[in-house]
Order: structure tokens, then sequence, then C-alpha cells
């Protein structure tokens, strides 16, 4: 017989037929005559319920369907009697593939705490919470490339191993095959990368959108989407060293294009949870997060807040002149923390909000200088509970304004020059951002810590399984 899944199981609509099911046991709970196990197999956040009449099983075979262990049923599918669910199987056979020992099996009772359960990554796929959580994580890639391969985008391949330093967006890990116990210097004390593995300094991507660009000049409307690295040492439940980006570019859109897309794509993203993901973002809704699914609704109703950034500060000087405290100084200038991002989002305007035209000593050289000769064109889009989850802009565009801020910041140019050739030859007006899908998931499963969002988080003194 042919193993069906589970999620298939409880969709089914025929009964009194026969089904081989296998999954891990949750539970299993009865008496001398009957044994009730939950089985879950991962494909559905429900359990199947099995039926055992101890009388038909060998002692020895039962004694071993304990929690955790791995399982095959054979047996009739069934009207349930019981209450909480509509089916059930009635087992006339059983093979246990594994068993779980019940002294030594962690998952044994429920109701652990996401930081213990953080330490036993390996394991806590088989918890309801992370069973949802990732489910949801592979719903959300599936929702962005079918967004982007409707609206005629290409998904391009950017390198994770780059060897221009000039990003500019954080700190990046070194990838060298040299031996650091014994570096080779030259008469100034800097290391030698003539005979290391690609001849230079070389390392992790911190965004893909450089090379993004290229390939929006040629292809016209691209996006990437793969793992991104960051060195910042910022211990937040914000921020992993090793993150995904997906990071659209687009030739021809200007700031406002760029705003609409990115207003679209993530209203796209959501309704998608909510269409193909309700059963597991219920569940996160009544465990972890009551107001989850009323905030992923009201993002859909709401049109986002288009603000300045002059505006923005404007609004939040004046809620500390009325008394409201923040952590950090709010000025002109100033780059805004989480605390006065969420201000603008959950007090003020109560709805996501996209500021723009930042100052551009706080942004990368590569955003489009705005006549004023201060403000540049970039937005962020503001979420609640998040604060940040896009950044982005419109590219500058003209070749001897970029070369001037590149000038102006240093940049060194030995990096710099294929990005300028775009600049040289048929430049256009393009814009495109840059989409942190983990701070998606915060957002769409409601989950406060970004540690608990991605299988494997790799943060500060952790690189752990
Ligand atoms: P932040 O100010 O929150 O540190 P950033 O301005 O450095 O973010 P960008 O360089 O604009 O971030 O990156 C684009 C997007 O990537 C951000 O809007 C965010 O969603 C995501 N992102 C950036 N850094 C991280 C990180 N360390 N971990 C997870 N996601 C991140
Ligand atoms: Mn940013």
């Amino acid at each position: 017989m042919k193993r069906t899944k589970i999620v298939d199981v409880l969709k089914s609509t025929v009964c009194d037929i026969d089904v081989l099911v296998k999954g891990w046991v949750r539970t299993r709970r009865g008496n001398k005559m009957v044994s009730f196990i939950a089985l879950n197999d991962g494909s559905v956040i429900h359990n199947l319920q099995i039926v055992v009449d101890n009388n038909n099983f060998d002692e020895e075979l039962l004694k071993k369907i304990t929690t955790g262990a791995a399982i095959a049923v054979t047996g009739r599918l069934v009207q349930s009697q019981g209450k909480g669910q509509n089916v059930e199987v009635q087992a006339s056979s059983i093979e246990v593939y594994g068993t779980a020992d019940v002294e030594t099996y962690p998952l044994q009772k429920k109701g652990h705490s996401l930081e213990f359960l953080r330490e036993i990554a390996h394991l806590r796929p088989r918890t309801n919470t992370f069973g949802a959580v990732f489910r949801i994580r592979h719903n959300m890639a599936m929702a962005i490339h079918t967004f982007f391969h409707q609206k005629g985008f290409f998904y391009f391949h950017t390198p994770i191993i780059t060897a221009s330093d000039c990003e500019g967006a954080g700190q990046m890990f070194q990838v060298t095959t040299k031996n650091l116990y014994d570096l080779k210097k030259d008469e100034n004390g800097s290391i030698i990368y003539d005979d290391d593995f690609f001849g230079k300094q070389a390392s992790l991507t911190v965004s893909g959108q450089l090379e993004g660009e290229l390939a929006a000049m040629a292809l016209g409307a691209i996006y990437t989407f793969g793992p991104t690295f960051r060195a910042e040492n910022s211990n937040t439940p914000r921020h992993l060293a090793e993150f995904w980006m997906i990071e659209p570019e687009v030739a021809f859109n200007d700031i406002v294009d760029n705003m609409d897309l990115a207003e679209e794509f993530i209203k796209y993203c959501v309704q998608w949870a909510l269409d193909n993901c309700r059963d597991d973002i219920q569940f996160l809704n009544d465990m972890f997060d009551k107001g989850l699914i009323e905030r992923l609704e009201g993002v859909l109703k709401e049109s986002f807040v288009r603000l300045p950034y002059t505006e923005g500060i404007k609004i939040l000087e004046t809620a500390v002149a009325n008394g409201h405290k923040f952590e950090f100084p709010i000025y002109w200038g100033a780059d805004l923390a989480s605390e006065h991002e969420r201000y603008l989002v959950e007090e003020h305007f109560n709805k996501p909000v996209i500021l723009t035209d930042y100052p551009k000593e706080i942004k990368a050289f590569y955003m489009k200088q705005n006549e004023d000769g201060k403000t540049v064109r970039a937005m962020d889009v503001l979420f609640p509970k998040i604060g940040e989850i896009i950044g982005g802009s419109e590219r500058e565009a003209d070749y001897d304004k970029l070369l001037n801020r590149i000038n102006e910041l240093n940049i060194p140019m030995k990096d710099m020059w294929w990005y300028l050739d775009t600049r040289r030859f048929g430049s256009c007006p393009h814009s495109g951002f840059g989409l942190g899908f983990e701070r998606l998931l915060l957002f769409v499963t409601g989950m406060a810590n970004i540690r608990d969002v991605i299988p494997f988080p790799r943060t500060p003194k952790n690189a752990e399984f």
C-alpha cells in the first residue's frame, strides 16, 4: 500500500478505506484495553488519532510506541466518535522504525520555553510551534517567487563571495584559505593577499544589489533571493549574522514606482499566508500572539503612509516635547532607532509607514540625490512590531554625481569601475529595495525573536548545528 500524508488523510471525504500512514508519535494515552496515539508527520499541524486495540498487539511492540518514536500504521480510516477530530485510524498493523527513549528524548512534555528549544534546534522542528513556523517559511518563499514570476521579473543569482568591500551595508566576514597562524605581511604591516585563493581580499556578500543593478540594466526587472551575511555585533531580536534577503531591482522605476512595488509585494505575501497557512497562523495566534491575525488583516486593508523623513522627525520631536521618552536622542540627521520607527507606526499612524528622503549622510552612496543637496531618494518601509522591514531607494543614475559621492566617501575606485560602467553605458532611472526574509517572517508568524524564524540561527558567539 502507498503511504498517505496526514494532511491528505485529514482532508479525506471518504471513510471505511484502508490507509498507510507514517510519522512520529506525539503522545500515547489510554488504558489496558485501548491506546490512542497522536501521530504527526510534519505535513500539517494537526495530529492523526490512531486507535489501537491493545489485545491485537504484542505488549513489547506497544511499549516502544512512546513520544518521539517513528512508526508506520496500517488501518481503517473511520469517522471518529471522540471530540477533536473528524476521522481516526483503527490500527490493524504497526511497525516501529525508531524508538525514542523516554528518559532522554528532550521533547517529552509540552510547554518548553522558546529559549530552551533554541538549544535543541536540531529537534525543535518537531514541535507544533516550529513545524508551523517552517511551513510558513516555505510558503513565503513560494509566495515571493510566484509574485515576481507573475510580474515578469527574472530570478537572478548574484555572487555570495565578493571581492568588493564597498557595498557599505555592514561589516563583512572574510573568506580566505590563508593560514591564519602564519600571515605574510608587507613592510607596512598589511596582509599580503597575492597568494590567497582569490589573489585578493574576499568576503561574504552583505547585499546582492550592485550586481542586481547590472542585471536590471539588461533584463529590465530582476530579483535576488539568497543568503546574506553581516558581521555586525548587534545582539538584537531583529538581527542575524546570516539571513536571507530578497532584492528586486527595476529599470525605469522611480521612487514612487518603487514604493508601489514594495507595498503590493508585502500585501501579496501577507494575503498568501492567510490563504495558504491558515491553520499554522491560527495556532501561532492562539499560542503566542492574540493580535496576529488582526494585524495581518489590518495591513491588507490600509494604504501605507508615505512620509518624508523630515516630517517624521517633526512628529518624533513633538512626541518628545509632549513627554514621550525615547532611549536614543532624536534630531534631524539622526538615524532612526527601532523605538522611533515603532512610535511612528504603532502609536502615531497605527499603520505601516514608508519613510522617504533621508539625509544623505546616513544612507548609502548609490542613492539618488535630491535637488536640496541634503537628502536622497531613500525609502524604508516600517512595520508594526518589526520596525524596518524593507530598505530601498531610487538609484543615482548620473555618472558625475555618483562619482562625486564615491570620491567624497573615499570608496576605492578599483572596486567600483564595473558598477560605474552602468552609468557610462545606457544609464537610466532605476530603483530597488531589499526585504529581509526573516523580518517578513517575524511579521507573518508573530514570533518575537528572529532566532525563532530561521532553522539554525547564526548570531554573535553562536553557530551551533
Ligand atoms: P537595520 O537598520 O534594521 O539594521 P539595515 O538598514 O542595516 O537594517 P539594509 O541594509 O537596508 O538594512 O538591508 C535591507 C533589509 O534587510 C532590511 O530592511 C532588513 O529587513 C534586512 N536586514 C538587514 N540587516 C539584517 C540582519 N542583520 N538580520 C536580519 N535582517 C536584516
Ligand atoms: Mn536599511
